[in-house]
């Protein structure tokens, strides 16, 4: 029996509720989760909750249930998405994606990691070697982004700090053949601060217990956490994580992937740079501004592979061009503190998108061959940050939050809007389903000129250092009429933004973090580096002073842009959806707590997937090509039909194999119901 026919463990797909109301939504959702049964469909969209235990449902043995199948055969499953992906790219030619969204600890990247494991185990049946290498790269470097993008947070032991999106090219055997990383916004101010109970990135733990003693001195660092500024600040340092054992692990995995041994000095030498820069001070003499511990200069020379003159001048002074002048200034502490910090984030976020463009240089795709004869498919998988909203929220939290806003709009586009404006096109009877369209909160943000993104941008335009209360009031005078922007006084205490919409609710914003500054010293002084590697990674350290004319783009700008080539992307694709779930804060496998789950259902919009997805059609096919596909199935129809009409022949055919009550005639396609009619349909196909 198939598992929806049993009622013990709930409905099996929520579309079967006797009655679509957030009760029964949520009684449902509670009931599987206590049975053990995680993951739930709404037609093809799988709802997942975080078991927080581990589940014996990923193995060997249950990939091969799957394997092929079609999704209602099997009970709800990730791999039942992974599988129904890969067959559209595989029989149907089409690029797909999956799309995992849901909060911080709802099991995004558990889920990318379980349905990439997946494709890997069902292809390249024929063991070729070459593919066998590609898989065993592509699963690799999740370990290593995971250890550089990742951190210890309140919400996850493991929480993703970056967006990732990752496409996986197929060759015309539908054999993994290659793959890219787009990698998005790495949350880079946790290098030098964390919450009270947190981390920073897993990387320099990692370092500091993992590795021998041999590479700690000569990177002159020391085990113990606590003697480090900047890693220290969250207070938690011990975690149930292994970091020992993980920081091999991932110089294995860097190895394997094809990281020259050079390279992987070079990034232990950054992360050692990094946790020195954290132990400079600054004071002063007069009115000369110092390093007060020199000899950590020297130890950053020797990391660095540059002058040690250098490294203090960058540190102390900054090139300024004034007209065809060039004078060094000398920084007050404040902004050789802010100097020094600014470089440590960048080092960091220089080197963790140097990590992905060399992943991207190793596994993207060689076979030529198979791009010249025009078949490669790609699947690609989305697992990016969720909405998050802390009590003090800043620059991140709303580029983050204004990510989710687009990827619901683009869920809403594809699911609700579309599905409705086709059966309107059709001719369909259909009753409208109202949804909460989230287009003007995507507008809000990014709208030109007048968005929240172009305030911002203009207040930071502002040479003057009192950018925060630019933007206050350009937001103030341009969006004081928006229905969804309510003002707020903007006093040194509390500087948030509040805007009726959760997501975007209570957000702290620090233009400095938008304009994010590196004095254009620090890049001369690091592309100067002997280091090859090193040098390779700060190309525009090569300008000279007088030739650094342009404004670079700002960080919200550039966010902005990447967001909706992210988008444009996903729709050019089938998209599959996983939405995540988060059942509890405590990470109990036994709580399921209402309210909490209540609210996530209801921001994600599930209960509308449901109304919109029972109120129509499974399948839908123009009339020629389902005649096409079943035309033998009927004696009117076979080999060919004298009706008036395609529309006629199919209506016949559909009458005789009494399925006529789970169909909808449009007016050039025809909608089927039920999934089950169309299994049926292909049965009796291949019965033929
Ligand atoms: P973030 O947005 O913070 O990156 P996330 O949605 O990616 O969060 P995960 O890191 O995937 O969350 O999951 C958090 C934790 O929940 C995991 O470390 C694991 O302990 C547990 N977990 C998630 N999914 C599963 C699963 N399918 N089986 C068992 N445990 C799981
Ligand atoms: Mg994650």
């Amino acid at each position: 029996m198939a598992e929806h026919e049993s009622l013990e463990f709930g409905k099996a797909d929520f579309v079967l509720l006797d009655n679509v109301s957030m009760e029964e939504f949520m009684a449902n959702l509670k009931l599987r989760f206590e049975k053990g049964r995680i993951y739930t469909y709404i037609g093809e969209v799988v709802v997942s909750v975080n078991p927080y235990r581990a589940m014996n449902i990923y193995g060997r043995d249950v990939i091969e249930q799957y394997k092929g199948r079609e999704l209602y055969e099997r009970p709800p499953h990730l791999f039942a998405i992974a599988d129904a992906a890969y067959k559209a790219m595989k029989r149907r030619n089409k690029d797909t994606c999956i799309v995992i969204s849901g909060e911080s600890g709802a099991g995004k990247t558990e889920a990318s990691k379980y349905i990439m494991q997946y494709i890997a185990a069902i292809t390249n049946p024929n063991q070729r070697a070459e593919v066998e290498r590609v898989k065993n790269m592509l699963l690799k470097s999740n370990c290593v982004l995971e250890a550089f993008g990742n951190a210890k947070t309140n919400r996850n032991d493991n929480s993703s700090r970056f967006g990732k999106y990752m496409d996986i090219n197929f060759d015309f055997k539908g054999d993994p053949i290659g793959g890219h990383i787009n990698n998005y916004l790495l949350e880079k101010s946790r290098v030098i601060f964390q919450q009270e109970g947190e981390r920073s990135f897993h990387s320099f733990y990692q370092l500091l217990r993992g590795a021998p003693d041999s590479l700690l001195r000569s990177l002159h660092i020391q085990k113990d956490p606590k003697a480090y500024n900047f890693i220290k600040v969250g207070g938690q340092l011990k975690s149930c994580i292994n970091d020992g054992a993980d920081f091999k692990a991932v110089a294995d995995a860097m190895k394997v992937i094809g990281f020259t041994g050079d390279e992987i000095q070079t990034v232990y030498k950054i992360l050692a740079t990094i946790l020195h820069l954290g132990n400079l001070t600054f004071g002063v003499d007069g009115d000369v501004t110092l390093i007060e511990n020199t000899k950590l200069v020297s130890v950053i020379r020797e990391l660095l592979s540059t002058k040690e003159e250098n490294v203090e001048k960058a540190l102390l002074y900054r090139t300024v061009a004034t007209g065809r002048d060039v004078i060094e200034k000398q920084h007050t502490t404040q902004e050789a503190n802010y100097g020094r910090d600014a470089l440590a984030k960048a080092m960091y976020e220089r080197l963790f998108c140097w990590i992905v463009s060399r992943i991207n240089d190793i596994i993207e795709v060689r076979n030529y061959d198979a791009k010249i004869h025009g078949k490669n498919t790609v699947i690609g998988v989305l697992d990016i940050y969720g909405f998050e909203i802390f009590q003090n929220n800043s620059f991140e939290q709303f580029c983050i939050n204004y990510c989710n806003e687009k990827l619901q709009q683009l869920f809403i586009q594809l699911v609700l809007k579309q599905e409705q404006e086709e059966y309107q096109r059709e001719g369909i009877p259909w009753k409208h389903i109202d949804y909460f369209n989230n287009q003007i909160i995507v507008d809000l943000v990014e709208q030109q000129h007048k968005g929240i993104f172009a305030v911002l941008d203009e207040a930071c335009m502002n040479v003057g250092k009192v950018t925060d209360e630019v933007f206050l009031q350009g937001l103030n005078t341009k969006l004081a009429k928006h229905a969804h922007y309510t003002s707020r006084k903007l006093s040194p205490t509390d500087k948030s933004l509040e805007f009726d919409r959760d997501f975007l609710s209570k957000t702290f914003i620090y233009s400095g973090k938008n304009k994010d500054t590196l004095f254009q010293d620090f890049k001369r002084l690091l592309y100067n580096s002997s280091n090859p590697v090193l040098k390779a990674m700060w190309p525009e350290g090569k300008l000279r002073i007088t030739e650094v004319t342009k404004r670079p783009l700002t960080a919200a700008t550039l966010f902005k842009n990447s967001m909706i080539s992210l988008v444009e992307n996903l729709a050019s694709k089938e998209p599959y959806y996983v939405r995540c779930i988060k059942p509890n804060d405590v990470k109990s496998p036994l709580l399921f707590e209402h309210e909490r789950c209540r609210h996530q259902v209801e921001y994600l919009g599930l209960l509308e997937n449901v109304r919109v997805r029972r109120a129509g059609f499974a399948n839908r096919q123009t009339y020629p090509r389902f005649l096409q596909r079943y035309k033998m199935i009927s004696e009117f129809t076979w080999p060919n039909h004298d009706l008036p009409s395609d529309k006629d022949a199919v209506k016949r055919l559909l009458q005789g194999c009494g399925f006529d009550h789970d169909v909808a005639y449009g007016k050039t396609k025809v909608f089927i119901r039920t999934p089950r009619t169309l299994f049926s349909l292909e049965e009796q196909r291949a019965e033929m």
